[in-house]
């Protein structure tokens, strides 16, 4: 007979489920969170977060009318944050999280910052300089090369821009 403090040993890697969700879906809903933060702004609500280790350096969201300035897209915003958080316009170490393919300006901006890793939701099939109009980044004449994953929650990412270019017409 056993005595009654003895119970029975669950093994413990059966508590462990598996994520579901990776760190770069995590990131991007943060990249989310800030789109939200310029839908709000009657911007185009598109978002972005810089990472550097595992914390976020910078985050931007777009603010063209806001600031009456025709570069503040969410990524430029989030790099510059970045840059001014770490004190180095390289940011060789980081990852940015937007949540639209980047435009040619931000692309560029992107390998002006020597950014090591872009994870992007939705592409942008009329102003994407990533895959879908230009190849801006890993241009065959430039030295710096960045590694690119795309396409993560991108239902989402579009679905924020469509309910903002429905509600305009
Ligand atoms: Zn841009």
């Amino acid at each position: 007979m056993l005595p009654c403090c003895v119970e029975p040993s669950v093994p413990t890697t059966a508590s462990t489920t598996p994520l579901t969700t990776g760190p770069d879906e995590l990131w991007m809903e943060e990249a989310l969170r800030s789109a939200q933060r310029a839908l709000e702004a009657g911007e185009v609500p598109v978002g972005a977060v810089v990472v550097c280790g595992d914390r976020i350096v910078g985050r931007g969201w777009n603010r063209n009318i806001t600031d009456s300035d025709p570069a503040a897209h969410a990524e430029i915003i989030a790099l510059r944050a970045a840059g001014a958080a770490l004190g180095n316009h390289r940011l060789t170490e980081c990852e940015l999280f937007a949540t639209i393919e980047p435009c040619a300006m931000c692309a560029g901006a992107l390998v002006h910052a020597r950014i090591k890793r872009l994870v992007y939701g939705a592409a942008d099939p009329k102003a994407g300089a990533v895959h879908s109009v230009m190849q801006v980044l890993n241009h065959s004449q430039l030295n710096h090369t960045v590694e690119v994953r795309n396409g993560v929650l991108a239902g989402r990412c579009a679905e924020l821009l469509q309910t903002f270019f429905k509600s305009r017409r």
